[in-house]
């Protein structure tokens, strides 16, 4: 986990990362969630000591979590965070900071309210976040405002399902998007491709990324048929939305230079109204990985304006 220090320009002015503990608090005789929010304490004081702030009720604090987390604080559903599903983290955390409350939400709607403040969305009324690491992250901008649903859980773009006789997903679900257009969809591409005997045995998703850019044409067609799926999901997005804007970021996200183009391409002929329509624009993400950091601290400070 990363914890920072914004200065009010956005600008970062500590940071620091440790390891996220996997620890199951029950089998220790303790509340669910206590690790997690030792650590998302300790994080909150290392960087505040390393900036020089020495009373914490001076700044605001907020906690971006990879998982639903409802309105309340409670976190729901977190596939890599299961010591703590069904603990109610804000009170944790602020018990633990010596304070009432603390902002908290899903790290993608962070990472949207930080593009949307000083990165790629800047300014932008209508635009979707697309985070591509190991799953599908998501988040909506619906006229200037991140949009967190009734119970908080808006924007779980990965779980659209697009194939209801696809590959069983880890929520419980089948043929969810991100089965086919994320790192575990690269990953079962690639090892499609070595047991058909299309691509060496050794090969990985990042070379295949790799030999896409190089023209190879297996790693072409396989690129296209991710890059389709991804187009797919969106265009159904579209269908909810109608942003002007889609970022893609996260790991996989990174490598645009390849994505992004087929990810047009395809966007056009699977938007309702097609051509006839203005495509909305596709464009990465620019604030990289610290985006959910630097969003949590601004969900901090509305917290703390309520
Ligand atoms: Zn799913």
């Amino acid at each position: 986990m990363l914890g920072l220090a914004l200065g009010p320009d956005g600008r970062v002015l500590t940071e620091h990362r440790v390891s996220t503990p996997q620890v199951d608090d029950e089998a220790a005789g303790r509340p669910r969630g206590t690790a997690v929010a030792d650590a998302i304490a300790e994080v909150v004081v290392e960087v505040a000591t390393r900036t020089g702030i020495e009373d914490l009720d001076s700044v605001a604090i907020g906690v971006g979590i990879p998982g639903m987390v409802r309105r309340d604080g409670v976190l729901v559903f977190a596939p890599n965070l299961h010591g703590a599903i069904g603990a109610d983290l804000e009170q944790l955390v602020a018990t633990r900071l010596g304070r009432a409350a603390v902002g908290i939400d899903n790290d993608a709607n962070c990472a949207a309210l930080a593009e949307h403040h000083f990165g790629a969305a800047r300014g932008v009324e209508h635009a979707l976040l697309i985070t591509l690491g190991t799953g599908i992250g998501g988040a909506a901008i619906v006229g200037g405002v991140v949009l967190r649903g009734s119970s908080g859980f808006a924007g779980e773009f990965g779980h659209l399902m697009v194939d209801p006789t696809g590959p069983r997903c880890p929520c419980g679900s089948r043929g969810c998007l991100e089965r086919y257009a994320s790192g575990a969809a690269l990953h079962r591409q690639v090892t499609e491709a070595i047991a058909a005997g299309r691509l060496e045995p050794s090969t990985t998703p990042e070379q295949l990324l790799d030999l896409a850019r190089a023209q190879h044409p297996v790693a072409t067609e396989l690129v296209g048929e991710f890059c389709w799926w991804l187009a797919r999901g969106i265009a159904n997005l579209c269908c909810c939305f109608d942003p002007s804007l889609v970022l893609l970021g996260g790991g996989v996200g990174d490598a645009h230079d390849v994505l992004l183009e087929p990810t047009r391409q395809a966007l056009i002929g699977e938007l309702e109204g097609g051509r006839l329509r203005p495509p909305p624009e596709l464009v990465p993400t620019a604030l990289g990985s610290r985006a959910g950091a630097i969003g949590a601290a601004l969900v901090g400070e509305q917290r703390s304006a309520r």
